[in-house]
């Protein structure tokens, strides 16, 4: 050992010793931690994808990030996306998410679903077991993803609601997290049937996340929706969590806020999310579409784009393509009402995103970096940190009781899993449009899932899937 060398090593505290030995710091960015409160510049010391140290002073590690000038946030959950695959994956992460959940539709079969995409996903996956596509096997409805066929024509037998009712058991025991539901894509579905669905959500102790009944301020719609799922929430005990609140709304979305909140209020466990844009997307062939739904829905064939060619559509050619099937954008819903949701601290954002080919809507790539750009920066219509914890910490809490590691994630503290998104709060930029939905979001430049850097220098990092399944831990 040469002289400077010793000198060099005597030099070093013990605590500097064990800091070189971090994986990754991220030195000197403003870290928000919603769950603690904490809003300070940090650095954050990371090893074996856990946070080990945080410190006021910058620290050694074999790899140093330099996020002065940046926001350092526990990555974004989404508790709302569709289509979990490398191409959905690769928006998400460059958005800021580092966890993303199939919650409404659901899957079934469950245990296939997660063994198809275990160590080949770049930021964590999971997904309800769904009555729909429980529904669609009983039924035999073979539909490609939501039902057009018996699921969705017509009602249940016995034996078939049994059947289905097995599977969403069956989906529970594998991993399932929570039970989904979208009863306005089963209209048939009577009101005893769902309600045996919220019983097995409440033996399982998970909640339901449902895509409701009806929608929009006319009757029937979202107040009798709503009236159908807290009264099964209340009557079976089970947890419910209505997912975009703002597109079942529609322009009662101030009405729907005030339901879920007195339900809340009055005891009953109830969440609900918006995602940030005045349109949805959905299948034309589905029952949305039903007769009827331009009155129920304040929309009309102008309002419906076809996502592959961006065609406004009219009463013929409405006709034409709902025999065919088409993913379309619909533009239903008020500036103000999202507005209303955005700024409400208690409405969890969620993307219901999607991008297939390169088409779908810009919520799938952009909503995240959307909210802290257009939301928080641009409108001041909510705080930095009321933004961060709608996108991480509240969708993390309403998952940890039954899935015990949601405990560590959605907050940076010592302990907590390194899944930590590094953006600059001046330049962070959706660049998603209707018209061209597959643009990655800007101003990211460092995206962490436990600990593995999956954005690095804002672009994605290739041949690396540290994404690890998100299963909940029931006994039913
Ligand atoms: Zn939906």
């Amino acid at each position: 050992m040469t002289p400077s060398r010793r000198h060099f090593l005597a030099a070093m505290s013990s605590a500097a010793y064990a800091q070189s030995n971090l994986d990754t710091a991220i030195n000197n960015g403003r870290v928000i931690d919603p769950a603690s409160g904490l809003d300070a510049i940090r650095s954050v010391g990371i090893s074996n994808g856990v946070v080990t140290v945080l410190s006021p002073a910058p620290l050694k590690a074999k790899r140093v990030i330099d996020a002065t000038g940046h926001v350092v946030s526990p990555g974004f959950i989404d508790l709302h996306v569709h289509r979990q695959n490398d191409e959905n994956n690769r928006f998400k992460a460059r958005d800021g998410v580092t966890t993303s959940l199939e919650l409404e539709i659901g899957v079934s079969p469950m245990k296939q679903w997660i063994d198809e995409r275990r160590g080949k996903s770049l930021i964590h996956f999971g997904a309800s077991v769904g009555h729909v596509p429980a529904r669609m096997t009983a039924t035999n409805d073979t539909s490609e993803w939501l039902p057009a066929g018996p699921a969705a024509t017509r009602a249940a037998t016995d034996p078939e609601q049994v059947k289905t009712l097995e599977l969403l058991r069956q989906g529970l025991r594998e991993g399932g997290v929570g039970i989904g539901m979208g009863i306005a894509y089963t209209p048939f579905a009577s009101r005893a049937e769902i309600l045996d669905v919220f019983k097995v959500a409440a033996a399982a102790k998970v909640p339901i996340f449902v895509h409701m009944r009806g929608a929009g301020a006319k009757d029937p719609g979202v107040v009798e929706a709503l009236q159908e799922v807290i009264t099964d929430a209340a009557a079976s005990g089970a947890s419910l969590h209505v997912v975009h609140l703002n597109s079942s709304s529609g322009r009662a979305f101030e009405l729907g806020l005030s339901m879920v909140r007195g339900a809340k209020a009055r005891g009953i466990d109830v969440s609900y999310e918006a995602y940030p844009y005045i349109a949805g997307m959905t299948q034309l062939e589905s029952a949305i579409f039903n007769p009827g739904f331009r009155e129920h829905l304040d929309m009309d064939y102008k309002d419906i784009m076809l996502v592959e060619t961006g065609e406004r559509l009219n009463e013929e050619t409405f006709k034409i393509h709902r025999k065919k099937g088409a993913t379309v954008i619909t533009f239903s819903m008020r500036e103000q009402d999202i507005d209303m949701a955005m700024a409400a601290p208690d409405v969890i954002v969620a993307s219901d995103g999607w991008i297939t080919n390169g088409k779908g809507h810009p919520r799938a790539s952009g909503s995240y970096s959307h909210v802290l750009a257009t939301y928080v920066r641009e409108r001041k219509v909510l705080t930095l940190k009321d933004a961060i914890r709608k996108m991480s910490t509240l969708p993390a809490q309403r998952l940890e009781k039954f899935v015990p590691e949601m405990k560590r994630r959605g907050r940076i503290n010592v302990g907590s899993f390194a899944d930590i998104t590094v953006f600059n709060p001046n330049t962070v930029q959706d660049r998603s449009t209707y018209q061209n939905a597959a643009q990655y979001s800007e101003g990211i430049p460092f995206v962490l899932v436990n600990g593995t850097l999956v954005v690095d220098g804002g672009k994605i990092v290739e041949g690396v899937y540290p994404g690890q399944p998100v299963m909940s831990k029931v006994t039913i």
